[in-house]
Parts: structure tokens; sequence; C-alpha cells
């Protein structure tokens, strides 16, 4: 079952040409979503060929610019283009009367409806789907922030079809079996271990945002297969990555390690950094699968 996200802007706070600021895409058996809108990501998403229009839901960590300039310009070009579906949106409380405000000052009428669900308190599931869900729980950053946890549940066991087809086994008793039940059929009690290979393991990516590191953050991070975490200075900056609320490669990595990630991409890199190797050796003190992301990188979610 298809996992992937696309790192569509990696850079912190100024879009420059090779880092657009932050958002990314992620897929989930056919389910996607959009994980903050930094300016210009209407263009990032067409240059990378993926769908907007399909859209299942926006999920905006916190109201700086470069995580939220770009949404109006999407939402508005998905209502030029005449989208109907309803779009989930969620974010801070702060984003809904923004988003309104501008409609009416650039005078727009918006095609579809965005179904608006304002963040609560603590760690708190945003949505529950058949086979996945997501996750959010706050960051630690100058201004009301969250991080995002998208993670696999309940997968199919896998049906052997061909000998399910010679056997003439009916719809219902099939249904049974993927979901890993027993069922009575022809007078006997069949297994789903006798017709079925279990579910493969789970899967979870997590996005952690701007952000110092943190208990909650780690916590939402647990055991992930793929982390992007803040990784906005080099040690030698450490002060400036606490005083503007952000974290270091060597905290980034520290953290992943605490937390059993299996693989950490670094994200949100400041210009000042031309070669990001400096970021690269120090995460690789501390966590062995380490990468630096990319404008247009993509990663399947792989189970660790
Ligand atoms: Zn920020």
């Amino acid at each position: 079952m298809h996992f992937e996200v696309v790192f569509l802007g990696t850079g912190a706070a100024v879009p420059v040409p090779l880092r657009s600021t932050t958002s990314q895409f992620v897929d989930i058996h056919g389910h996607t979503y959009l994980v903050d809108a930094g300016e210009g990501v209407q263009l990032s998403l067409r240059k990378n060929k993926l769908k907007f229009q399909k859209l299942k839901g926006v999920f905006i960590s916190h109201m700086h610019g470069d995580h939220v300039l770009g949404l109006p310009g999407l939402l508005s070009t998905m209502s030029l283009l005449g989208r109907k579906e309803p779009l989930l949106l969620w974010g801070p409380e702060e984003l809904r009367p923004w988003l309104d405000a501008t409609w009416k000052a650039i005078h727009a009428h918006m095609s579809f409806e965005l179904d608006f669900k304002p963040w609560g308190e603590g760690e708190e599931v945003l949505l529950e789907g058949e086979r996945h869900r997501l996750v959010s729980a706050p960051a630690k950053h100058r201004i009301p922030t969250r991080a995002l946890r998208i993670e696999e549940h309940s997968l199919p066991w896998k049906l052997d079809g061909l000998q399910a087809k010679s056997k003439d086994m009916p719809f219902h008793v099939r249904q049974a079996l993927k979901r890993g039940e027993s069922v009575l059929w022809n007078d006997e009690l069949q297994e789903a271990s006798m017709w079925c290979k279990p579910p493969g393991k789970t899967r979870a990516y997590v996005y952690s945002s701007d952000t110092r590191p943190c208990e909650s953050v780690k916590r939402l991070a647990e055991g992930a297969d793929l982390l992007y975490h803040d990784c906005t200075f080099a040690e030698r900056d450490a002060s400036r990555a606490k005083d503007t609320h952000h974290s270091t490669a060597k905290e980034a990595a520290r953290l992943a390690n605490q937390a059993g990630v299996k693989q950490l991409v670094l994200g949100h890199i400041s210009t000042r950094y031309r070669d990001t190797g400096e970021l690269l050796g120090e995460a690789l003190a501390f966590h062995s699968d380490v990468e630096v992301a990319m404008d247009g990188m993509s990663k399947i979610v792989v189970a660790g």
C-alpha cells in the first residue's frame, strides 16, 4: 500500500531559488494531504506533478508566514478551477478569520466548502480513517505550533484470491477473513490464518514543524519509520536556535534516536548553510540513518 512524502519546500523563513519555504505532500493509500503551505506551494505542486484538486485536507502547523502564506493562493486557484468537494483544514483559531478577511478584500467567492477544524488542547486525533489516522501534538515554538503524525492502522490480511475463488468463497466470508476474523462457512470455523497472510507492520510518518526539542514531539515520534525534524541551525549557532525556538542538527538527531525513529530527514534549513554537510555530519553522530531534505525530494515510508 502506497505511503509517500514529497518535500516541496525545505527552507527556513525566506524562500530562495534552491529552497522554498515549508510545505509537504503526503499520499497514504491514495488519500492525499498537504502539510503546511509556504509561499509558492501551488507552483511547487505543479512542478512535482501532484494533483492538488484531489487533496483531502490541509494541515497548518502555525501562523508564521513561511508556513501559511501560500494557502490563500492555493485555495483561490482550486476555486477558480471549479473544485466542488469540501476540503478539510486543520489549523490554529486565527486561520479562519484571516482567510475570510482575505476573500472579502479580494472579492473572491469560493466554489467549495472549507471544513475548518481548529485544534484543541494536547495530543489529539484529527482524523480517523478506515486504515489511517492523523494525530497532532503541541510543538515548542514562539507561537502555538503543532506537530503531526500520519500513521497506518487496521491493515487488511492478505487473502489468497485464487484459492478463495477456486472454492467459491462468498463475499462476506472474504471480508471477514481480510479483517483477521474467524468466520463460520461450510459448517466449519474458518480462521484468517488458514486463508490469509497477516498484514505487514503499520508505518508512521511524523512532521515536527518548527520546534525546540521537546517531550511532546518526542512522544509523537515514538517508533516512527520516518521523522522530518526542524534543523534550522548547526551546533555553532546553537544559541540562535534557542533564541528563535528552533533546533540544531544534533538536537534533532538526538531526539530521533531517543524516540526510536528509523529514518530521520533534516529540514527547515537556514539559508546560511550552503553546504549542508556540516548539518549531516553533526546529526550522524547521534543517528545512523539521516538525510538532509531537498526541495522535490520524495521518500516512500518503509517499515523499519
Ligand atoms: Zn515558525
